[in-house]
């Protein structure tokens, strides 16, 4: 599959996508979305402009809208970024390819009063939040009820570990009820990631479309090399960058 037209979604989010300009997908858009929407867990590993963000705003719609989420339901999408400006940029995607759907949507990223947000946090479908703020809302926020979410996204896994957000991640998956879909992206994938990944995921889908190209020379490269003896390396070296000088 390579178009968005091709997936099995609703009309509302593919007129949305066509509104914005979407058509083809890219390759972590087309290696897990289709994969997401048969209810998969992910952790997808795609360098930075790659198109995460669709890769998992799509499935996050079209979750609650087989659900058949009413309005009045509460918290069913719950979307983490580690910093307040990627969470609006996620949040203006959402918006964007989501204004068919009738779900409310909220960004919880602090910066706002929190006695107002507390108000408004409970009529929300789907929060897009940073792991601090968010928290705040399930430790301060009675009347706040996360515990029948049926997607969980984390973006940006590896920074959001890097900034020292384990401990909230923690606290907030466990505010969680167990019968929900989990979307982890991350630019990078190191063993604190594969751990975080292990205690959140059910039998997750590794997606990772890191070509090989990014990490070897590049092919417009050409590469020699020169036999010597280990006396003779620092001469050899010395009077190789000597007539190879460049102005
Ligand atoms: P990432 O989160 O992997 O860094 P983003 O989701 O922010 O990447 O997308 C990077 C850019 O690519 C954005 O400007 C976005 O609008 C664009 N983009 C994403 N998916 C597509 C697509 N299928 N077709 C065209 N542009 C896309
Ligand atoms: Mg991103």
């Amino acid at each position: 599959l390579k178009k968005f037209e091709e997936l099995p979604i609703s009309q509302y989010t593919l007129t949305g996508l066509k509104e914005a300009g979407f058509t083809e997908m890219t390759d972590i858009q087309q290696s897990s979305i289709m994969k997401a929407l048969q209810g998969r867990d992910i952790l997808g590993c795609a360098k930075t402009g790659s198109g995460k963000t669709l890769a998992f705003l799509i499935p996050a719609l079209e979750c609650l809208y087989r659900e058949r989420w009413d309005r009045d339901d509460g918290v069913g999408v719950l979307i983490i970024s580690p910093i307040r400006e990627l969470a609006i940029q996620i949040f203006d995607v959402l918006c964007t390819i989501g204004k068919h759907h009738s779900f409310s949507a909220g960004l919880i990223i602090g910066g706002k009063d929190f006695e107002d947000e507390q108000k408004r946090i409970v009529t929300m479908n789907i929060l897009v939040a940073t792991p601090g703020r968010l928290l705040q809302h399930i430790e301060q926020t009675p009347a706040f009820d996360c515990s029948n979410v049926k997607c969980l996204v984390i973006d940006e896994v590896d920074r959001c570990l890097d900034m020292g957000f384990r401990k909230s991640l923690e606290h907030i998956v466990d505010a969680l009820g167990s019968d929900r879909q989990n979307l982890l992206f991350s630019a990078t994938v190191d063993d604190n990631v594969k751990k975080l990944a292990s205690t959140t995921l059910q039998d997750p889908l590794y997606v990772n479309v890191t070509a090989e190209e990014d990490y070897v020379t590049p092919k417009t490269i050409t590469q020699r090399y020169v036999v010597c003896e280990l006396g003779q390396k620092l001469e050899l070296l010395f009077s190789f960058l000597k007539s190879h000088l460049r102005a």
